[in-house]
This record gives C-alpha cells, sequence and structure tokens, in this order.
C-alpha cells in the first residue's frame, strides 16, 4: 500500500471548465480516505487524476513518493472499481478476474489460483465459473471488486460503487469492502454523494465543494466540529441558531442564545453576532421546567419507530431535535427546558 499526494493540483476541461482548482491532500498509506461532495464538485476527476485516466493541468501527483504526474495509466500500479461494473458480459466470473493478469507472465494455474483467492475474498468462491448475466448487482459489483484486488494495487480507487444497488446491498457492500481494505492494509480512495456511506467507511472523509476542499478530518471530527454552513448542513442534520458572543477569555467564549448562556470553543471568533450549528441528537429537552435551560415549546411530535422526532418553537427560530425515549414523548404545547449535551454545539465562522 502506498500514499499519495497532491500538491496544487489543479484540472481545466477545454479552456474553462476548472473541475478541481489548486487542491493539496495527503492520503496515508493503509487507510481508507473518501471524497465526498455534491454533485459535479470534482470527486470523479480528482480519481482519474490518480488513475492517469486525467493529466493534471497544474501541480504534482505522487504515489508512494514516486512522481507520477506525466505518467500514463498503464505504468502506474493502480486499480478502480467503477459504478457500473463494467464486467465483459460474455467471460465467465474468473475470466473476468483473470483477465488483468492475462499479460502479466505468470503460469495460468497461478494466475487461476490468485483469481478464486479475490472471489474468496468476496465471497465468491463458487460462482466462478457462472457469467455476470447469471449474478445479481451485488455480485457482479462485488467480482468488480475481486477483480481490481488481485491485481494488489498500491492503490484502489472507487467511483461511486454503490450506487446502482439497493438500500441493504449497499449497506451490505460497503461493509466487505471496507473489512476487506483493513485486514489487506489497503490504500483506498473511494467516492460518494453519499454522506452516511462516507460516516460509515472512511478512516478520513475529504468535503469537497466547487472543485475545491471545504474540510478534511475523521468521521467525528467532520460530525462534532463541522468547519462551516457547508459541511454542517452536507454531513449530517444541523440547527444553525443565531447567537451572539458576549465576551470571550482564551479560547473559551461565552454565547448568548436569547438569555441562555454558554460556554463555547471560540474557534477564532470575536465578540459580536454568530451561528452556531447543533445537531438535532445533541440537544437535551429537561421537563423539570425549574431548570436553567432555555425555555421552549414542542410544536410537533413525530414517532419514527427507533426514536421520536420533535420540532421545538424558541425564541430563536424552530429547532430539530431527536430522542431516544419513544415510550414515553413529549406532547405538543408542552414547555420544555433546553440544554445541551456535553458534546454539543460548535460556533461556526460566518455570522
Ligand atoms: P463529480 O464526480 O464530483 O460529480 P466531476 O469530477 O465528474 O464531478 O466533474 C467536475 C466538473 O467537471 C463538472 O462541472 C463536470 O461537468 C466537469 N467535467 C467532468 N468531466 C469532464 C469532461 N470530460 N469534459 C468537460 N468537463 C468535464
Ligand atoms: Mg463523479
Amino acid at each position: 500500500a502506498a500514499s499519495v499526494s497532491f500538491r496544487n493540483v489543479t484540472k481545466v476541461y477545454g479552456k474553462d471548465v476548472v473541475a478541481v482548482d489548486n487542491i493539496d491532500l495527503e492520503i496515508e498509506p493503509g487507510k481508507l480516505v473518501t471524497l465526498l461532495g455534491p454533485s459535479g464538485c470534482g470527486k470523479t476527476t480528482t480519481l482519474r487524476m490518480i488513475a492517469g485516466l486525467e493529466m493534471s493541468t497544474k501541480g504534482s501527483i505522487t504515489i508512494g513518493g514516486v512522481d507520477v504526474t506525466r505518467l500514463p495509466a498503464t505504468d502506474r500500479d493502480v486499480s478502480m472499481v467503477f459504478q457500473s461494473y463494467a464486467l465483459f458480459p460474455h467471460m465467465t466470473v474468473i475470466e473476468n478476474v483473470s483477465y488483468g493478469l492475462k499479460f502479466s507472465g505468470h503460469p495460468k494455474s497461478d494466475i487461476r489460483n490468485a483469481a478464486l483467492e479475490g472471489l474468496g475474498l468476496v465471497g465468491l468462491a463458487d460462482f466462478a465459473d457462472r457469467l455476470p448475466s447469471e449474478l445479481s448487482g451485488g455480485q457482479q459489483q462485488r467480482v468488480a471488486v475481486a477483480r481490481a484486488l488481485v491485481l494488489k494495487p498500491q492503490v484502489l480507487l472507487f467511483d461511486e460503487p454503490l450506487s446502482n444497488l439497493d438500500a441493504k446491498l449497499r449497506r451490505q457492500v460497503r461493509e466487505e469492502i471496507r473489512e476487506i481494505q483493513q485486514n489487506l492494509g489497503l490504500t483506498v480512495v473511494y467516492v460518494t454523494h453519499d454522506q452516511e456511506e462516507a460516516l460509515a467507511v472512511s478512516d478520513t472523509i475529504v468535503v469537497m465543494r466547487n472543485a475545491g476542499i471545504a474540510q478534511i478530518g475523521t468521521p467525528r471530527e467532520l460530525y462534532d466540529a463541522p468547519a462551516d454552513r457547508f459541511v454542517a448542513d452536507f454531513i449530517g442534520e444541523a440547527n444553525l441558531v443565531e447567537c451572539a458572543i458576549t465576551s470571550v477569555e482564551g479560547d473559551t467564549a461565552e454565547v448568548d442564545i436569547a438569555g441562555y448562556r454558554y460556554r463555547l470553543d471560540t474557534r477564532g471568533l470575536d465578540v459580536g453576532p454568530a451561528t452556531m450549528a447543533v445537531r438535532p441528537g445533541r440537544i437535551v429537552l429537561n421537563r423539570d421546567a425549574a431548570g436553567d435551560g432555555l425555555e421552549v415549546t414542542v410544536s410537533k411530535a413525530t414517532y419514527v419507530g427507533s426514536r421520536m422526532e420533535y420540532t421545538l418553537a424558541t425564541p430563536v427560530g424552530e429547532l430539530f431535535a431527536v430522542m431516544d425515549d419513544v415510550y414515553d414523548p413529549l406532547d405538543v404545547g408542552q414547555v420544555v427546558q433546553l440544554q445541551f449535551a456535553d458534546i454539543g454545539p460548535v460556533l461556526l465562522p460566518e455570522a
């Protein structure tokens, strides 16, 4: 497994379509790094530049410390799994998986064993002699994964590999990919626009927006401390609350939310109007009206099986909260005290 690094990399298509705008990126060996962002933000282009299927317009790319910026795809030790499995329909499963090894010069029996081992990794050793059309979508995608794995690439790339699968299979195949990646210690760069998928599989998530990088962090860092509104909104759900920073002491800000005072990390902000992001699950609603929270009214209560969802009317606008207690829910119209969990809100840089 190799590292991948981008230095000031830009990709312009044609005259002026800037698909990737001056990005820096460090991917450590043996990690699964996800490129996450809305459609058109430059994820596929970034991946294709690692593969050598697109050449960067500016900047440099290294794989395992070797400068590959101008190296053609065939000379890079990288393989890619696509959204459309791209299997050869007239070849059996094992022929598909062996295909990339055919020209390697290894004896036929070695190639067959390697292909069977690859199929074993994805749980399809018994399907070696079937045609792709005789497999389900999830099985076909596993064959595509096996085909990439047998090449033992330094870096394995996935471009929205689960988009064609239904929700249940998506979860299953993503867990398999993560397990194989961890067991074999592979460097994987994984593209998705699905934030839940990104949170579930990644060591590190690179959130992309408009051809650039909005934030890089672990799933927890991005969820607990989004850098800005875009990341707060794109990863999970967030309430954005208008507040005021009334004083700053060192790294601690005192924040006023309609009279409710709260201490938070300043994140470099100074006294003045500010915005706070609060995850729905980090709101605590206290029935004890004598508490010292912010007084709010339950305006909507929805039972969704695993939890209750509440809409709250508050002096700072409507807030969305979720609670695990489904057996003793709050009533619409009930007045409660709102507080925040310990890992609660964060201040966002824009006011
Ligand atoms: P994503 O994978 O995040 O959806 P892409 O990397 O595919 O984004 O595309 C980024 C931008 O580059 C988009 O505006 C897209 O229209 C444009 N683009 C992608 N491929 C090409 C191409 N071959 N020629 C011209 N423009 C392209
Ligand atoms: Mg794409």
